[in-house]
C-alpha cells in the first residue's frame, strides 16, 4: 500500500495527497505534520520506513469538505485520492486514483468558496518590458486579460485582483516580493511560451487567431492566458466550456488606484477586518451573492467612461419608484453565475438544477415588475440580457424532483414521467412485491391451483411453488427448477425476465439515472452562453437596485459628469463616518478648478482633516462606480486616478521604516500625477526631524502645484505652509474650524477659508487625557520657544531657507526627489537618498 501511496504521491509533489482508506482520507509523512498544524488534527504513526514510523493524519472523508475549505484558506492545494477499484476482486491494495484536484484558485464548489467574494485565479510573467496578467474567475467563467509596464503598476493590479491562487514563472524576477501572496504556485517556464499559449487559446476558442479578441500583440498577457489555461485543465480534468472568449482590460479604461491608496480609503477591508468600516460595507444591501461580488468588482474598479455612468445614473432613477418591490423578488434569485459554470464543469449538483429552476421561475416576475416602472427605456438593455428562459424553465420542471437528494449517487432526483424507461425500472425495484401478488393471484387462477405461491429467495432467485400433490396440474410452460420434499419449484418464461429486470432494476436504475442527469446537464450546457449573460445581468441589475435604495435611504444625490475640468461638491459628506457618528455629520464643500487647484488643510488634530480629504476621494470615487453621492450636489470634470498618502505604518516585513514608505509613496504621486490626478497628502513629513520635514513637505506641495498641477488635498500641521497661497494662485488655504472654550476645544469639524488661526496641540493632547501637570509644562516650554524663534528670526539674516523653496530655481533637494524611481529604490538607495536630503537641508 505504501508502495502505491508513494507512487501516486511522486506525481503530486506540491499537492497534500488526501488517500483514501475505508471511511478516511489519510495523509503520511510531511503531508501529514502540515495538515495536523493547519487543521489541528492528532498526529499519529502507522507502519515504518527506513527503521522511523510513519507520520500519519487521517479525517473521515464525509467530514472532508469543512478541513479542505481551512486548508485552502491557507493556501494550501489538495489531490483527493479515491478508490477506484472493487476491493472484492483486488489482489494486494485496491486500485486507487487522483480524481480531483482541489487548489484555491480553482475550486468552483459551492461549501468551498465564498459567496460574496471572487475567487481568481491569476498568472503573470514578464516578456520584454512589458508585463502580463491574465485572470479567470473559473467559477464565472470571465477571462481577463492585462498588460503593465512597471513593477509597481503590476502590484497595483495585483492588489485590485486580491487572487485565491497566483501562477509565476519559475524565473519570475519579482518572486521574493510576491511572497505575501495568498497562494504562490511556481510554474515550469515554457508553460509561459506565447506561441504555444496561442495555440492552447485557439484551441480553446476554437478560432483560427486571437484577432477577434483584440489582443494579438499582447505576447505577454497571451503567454501568462496560456500557462493559466494549462494550469486549469490540468486540476479541473475535464473540458472548459463554460470559458467563451477574452477580454481585455486597460488600465487607462479605469482610475487608477495604487495598492496603498485602496488600503487607504478602506474601500473593502478595514484593518479590523470589520467591513462595516468600509466603503463595501456601507453600500452593500444587495440581496444576492452575485450581486455582492459584482459591486465589490465596481468598487474596486471605478470607470471613466462618463456615458456609461450616465446610463447607470439614469437606470437608478428609474428604479428608485420600484427599488422595495424589486429587491424581495430579486432575494429569490441564486447564484446561477456559478451554477452555469458548475454545470460546464459537470459538478453540478441536483441542488443547483433545483436553485437554477426556481431562480428562472422568478424571471417573468422581474420582468414585469421592471415593464411596469415608469421610465422603463432605461433598463431596457438589462432586461433583454436577463430573458426569460421558458424551454429552459420547462426542461428541468420536467427532470428535477422538487426537493432532491444531495447527490445524485442516491438516486431519487430526476422526476417521474421525464423518461419512461427510468419509471420502469424504479416502478420494478419498488414494486416487486405487488407484482408477485398480482402473478401469484393470476396463476391460481389461471392453473386452478389454490395453493400455488409465487416467492422469491436469495439463492434461487424467483420460482413458483406448488405442493407435491398438485404437481401434475401444472401447465406445461412451467419448467421445473427444484424439488423439494413436499413441494415443486418451477419458473417460466414471464417469471424469468421479471426476475433478471428486477435483481438488477435499483443498479440500473441507479446507473441510468446518473446517465439521464449528466445528460440534463449536457442539454442545459446548450444555454450556457445565455445563462451566463443572465446571470451578470441579474447581478448589475440587483447593485443598481441596491444603488436605488441606498440613495433613497442614505439620502444621496445624482452627480453631474462633465468634460470641463474641476471638482465641485456641494454639502459633501464622508460616507462611512456619516454613518458611524452619533452626532450629527457636518456637510462640507469642496472647489477644485483651474484657478484652484491645491488646498493647504490646517487645523487642530481631531478637527476632521482626514475626514474632509478622504470624503472628497469616496466621493469622486463613488460616481465613477455609477453610484449616487452623500452631497446636496457635486459634479467632476475627468480624473485618470487617485492617489492617496495618508499615515502610515512601520512597514517591518519588507525592512522599510515608516518614513521610507511615506517616501516611496510620495516618489510614486510625484511621477505619475497629471492634472487630472486627485490627490490626498496627509501629514506628508511626519516621520522625520521637524525642519526635514516641513522642508519636504513644502518641496513636495510646491511641485505638486507647478509641476503636476493636480487636484491637491494636503493637511499639514506645518504652518509655514499656508504661506505657499502667497507664492502661486493655484493654492488656496483652508481651515477646519476649532472654537476655544476655557481650557477646553471643541471641533466645529466645518470647513472654512483661509488658514487655521493656532494648532490647538496642547488642548487635544488634554482632551486625550494627558496629565495637567504635563499639559502646564509643555505650555511653559511653548513659550519659550515661541520667544526663542521670535529672538533668532530678529537676528537672522533676513534670509528664509524655505525662500529657496519658493524661487523658481527649485532647491537641488527638489531635483533628488523628482529622481526617485520608485521601481529602482532599494532600501539602501533609500536610506542614501535620506542622508544625502539632510545634509542639502542643513
Ligand atoms: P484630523 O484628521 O483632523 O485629525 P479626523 O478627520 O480624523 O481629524 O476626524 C476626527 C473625528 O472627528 C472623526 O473620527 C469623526 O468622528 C469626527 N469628524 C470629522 N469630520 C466630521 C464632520 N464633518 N462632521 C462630524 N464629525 C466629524
Amino acid at each position: 500500500m505504501m508502495q502505491q501511496f508513494l507512487r501516486i504521491k511522486a506525481q503530486h509533489p506540491d499537492l497534500l495527497l488526501f488517500y483514501r482508506m475505508g471511511d478516511f482520507y489519510e495523509l503520511f509523512f510531511d503531508d501529514a505534520k502540515k495538515a495536523s498544524a493547519i487543521l489541528d488534527i492528532t498526529l499519529t504513526a502507522r507502519g515504518h520506513s527506513a527503521g522511523q514510523p510513519i507520520p500519519m493524519a487521517g479525517i473521515p472523508y464525509h467530514a472532508a469538505e469543512g478541513y479542505l475549505a481551512k486548508l485552502l484558506k491557507k493556501g494550501e492545494s489538495v489531490a483527493i485520492c479515491e478508490q477506484v477499484g472493487d476491493p472484492a476482486k483486488s489482489k494486494g491494495p485496491v486500485e486507487r486514483k487522483v480524481v480531483r484536484i482541489v487548489t484555491p484558485g480553482t475550486v468552483t464548489d459551492e461549501a468551498l468558496l465564498e459567496d460574496r467574494r471572487d475567487n481568481l485565479l491569476v498568472a503573470i510573467c514578464q516578456h520584454s518590458s512589458q508585463f502580463g496578467i491574465a485572470s479567470v474567475d473559473l467559477s464565472r467563467g470571465q477571462f481577463v486579460l492585462q498588460q503593465v509596464q512597471h513593477e509597481h503598476e503590476l502590484m497595483a493590479e495585483l492588489a485590485h485582483l486580491h487572487p485565491a491562487e497566483l501562477l509565476i514563472p519559475e524565473d519570475f524576477p519579482f518572486a521574493d516580493t510576491l511572497q505575501d501572496a495568498n497562494s504562490l504556485c511556481q510554474r515550469p517556464v515554457w508553460h509561459f511560451d506565447a506561441d504555444s499559449a496561442t495555440q492552447l487559446l485557439l484551441k480553446q476558442f476554437n478560432t483560427h487567431d486571437l484577432k477577434g479578441f483584440g489582443c494579438q500583440h499582447m505576447s505577454a498577457a497571451i503567454a501568462a492566458a496560456g500557462s493559466l489555461l494549462q494550469y486549469v485543465k490540468e486540476t479541473q480534468q475535464s473540458a472548459l466550456p463554460h470559458i467563451q472568449g477574452i477580454s481585455i482590460e486597460h488600465r487607462e479604461d479605469g482610475i487608477v488606484l495604487d495598492a496603498a491608496s485602496r488600503k487607504n480609503l478602506e474601500l473593502d477591508s478595514h484593518p479590523s477586518g470589520d467591513l462595516r468600516f468600509t466603503l463595501f460595507g456601507v453600500l452593500d444591501k444587495t440581496v444576492t451573492a452575485m450581486g455582492s461580488r459584482c459591486l465589490r468588482r465596481w468598487i474596486n474598479r471605478p470607470l471613466r467612461n462618463q456615458t456609461l455612468l450616465r446610463q447607470r445614473y439614469q437606470i437608478i432613477n428609474a428604479l428608485m419608484p420600484g427599488f422595495d418591490l424589486l429587491q424581495p423578488t430579486l432575494r429569490q434569485v441564486g447564484d446561477i453565475e456559478r451554477i452555469a459554470s458548475r454545470i460546464a464543469l459537470k459538478s453540478a449538483r441536483p441542488r443547483d438544477l433545483l436553485i437554477l429552476r426556481n431562480t428562472l421561475a422568478v424571471l417573468p416576475e422581474l420582468q414585469q415588475q421592471m415593464a411596469d416602472l415608469e421610465a422603463t427605456e432605461a433598463l431596457q438593455p438589462v432586461a433583454e440580457h436577463i430573458g426569460e428562459h421558458p424551454e429552459l424553465l420547462q426542461l428541468l420542471q420536467r427532470a428535477i424532483i422538487d426537493n432532491p437528494p444531495v447527490l445524485i449517487r442516491d438516486g431519487g432526483v430526476i422526476a417521474e414521467g421525464y423518461h419512461a424507461e427510468l419509471d420502469e425500472l424504479r416502478h420494478l425495484s419498488q414494486n416487486a412485491d405487488q407484482f408477485l401478488l398480482d402473478m401469484e393471484q393470476r396463476e391460481r387462477e389461471t392453473t386452478g391451483i389454490a395453493t400455488l405461491k409465487v416467492n422469491f429467495n436469495r439463492v434461487h432467485g424467483y420460482y413458483i411453488e406448488v405442493s407435491r400433490q398438485q404437481a401434475d396440474n401444472i401447465p406445461p410452460h412451467y419448467t421445473r427448477k427444484q424439488t423439494l420434499k413436499n413441494a415443486e419449484r418451477y419458473i417460466t418464461e414471464e417469471l424469468k425476465e421479471f426476475e433478471d429486470k428486477v435483481l438488477s432494476a435499483r443498479e440500473k436504475s441507479l446507473a441510468f439515472e446518473k446517465s439521464l442527469y449528466d445528460g440534463l446537464l449536457d442539454k442545459i450546457n446548450a444555454w450556457l452562453a445565455p445563462l451566463q449573460q443572465c446571470a451578470s445581468a441579474l447581478a448589475e441589475l440587483d447593485v443598481l437596485v441596491n444603488f436605488a435604495e441606498r440613495a433613497d435611504s442614505l439620502n444621496l444625490s445624482e452627480p453631474v459628469l462633465t468634460q470641463q475640468p474641476g471638482i465641485e461638491i456641494e454639502g459633501g459628506r464622508h460616507p462611512v463616518v456619516e454613518q458611524l457618528t452619533d452626532i450629527p455629520f457636518v456637510a462640507n464643500d469642496l472647489s477644485f478648478h483651474t484657478q484652484r487647484k491645491m488646498l493647504i488643510i490646517t487645523g487642530p488634530n481631531m478637527g476632521g482633516k482626514s475626514t474632509y480629504m478622504r470624503q472628497a476621494a469616496l466621493i469622486v470615487l463613488m460616481m465613477h462606480i455609477g453610484c449616487f453621492v452623500p452631497a446636496k450636489s457635486a459634479s467632476c470634470g475627468p480624473i485618470d486616478r487617485i492617489f492617496t498618502r495618508i499615515g502610515a505604518s512601520d512597514d517591518l516585513a519588507s525592512g522599510r521604516s515608516t518614513f521610507m514608505v511615506e517616501m516611496s509613496e510620495t516618489a510614486n504621486i510625484l511621477h505619475n500625477a497629471t492634472e487630472n490626478s486627485l490627490i490626498l497628502m496627509d501629514e506628508i513629513g511626519r516621520g522625520t526631524s521637524t525642519f526635514d520635514g516641513l522642508s519636504l513637505a513644502w518641496a513636495c506641495a510646491d511641485f505638486l502645484a507647478r509641476q503636476s498641477r493636480a487636484y491637491t488635498l494636503f493637511a499639514t500641521h506645518y504652518f509655514e505652509l499656508t504661506h505657499l497661497a502667497e507664492e502661486q494662485k493655484t493654492i488656496h488655504n483652508v481651515h477646519l474650524e476649532a472654537m476655544e472654550h476655557g481650557d477646553k476645544i471643541i471641533f466645529m469639524h466645518a470647513v472654512k477659508n483661509g488658514p487655521a488661526s493656532q494648532s490647538y496641540g496642547l488642548q487635544v493632547a488634554s482632551l486625550a487625557g494627558v496629565p495637567l501637570t504635563v499639559i502646564e509644562q509643555a505650555k511653559t516650554k511653548l513659550h519659550q520657544l515661541e520667544h526663542q524663534a521670535y529672538q533668532k528670526q530678529q537676528t537672522d539674516s533676513g534670509v528664509n531657507q524655505l525662500d529657496l523653496f519658493c524661487s523658481d530655481d527649485y532647491h537641488p533637494a527638489i531635483t533628488l526627489l523628482q529622481d526617485i524611481n520608485p521601481d529602482e529604490l532599494t532600501p539602501k538607495k533609500a536610506l542614501d537618498l535620506i542622508y544625502r536630503m539632510n545634509d542639502m537641508l542643513k
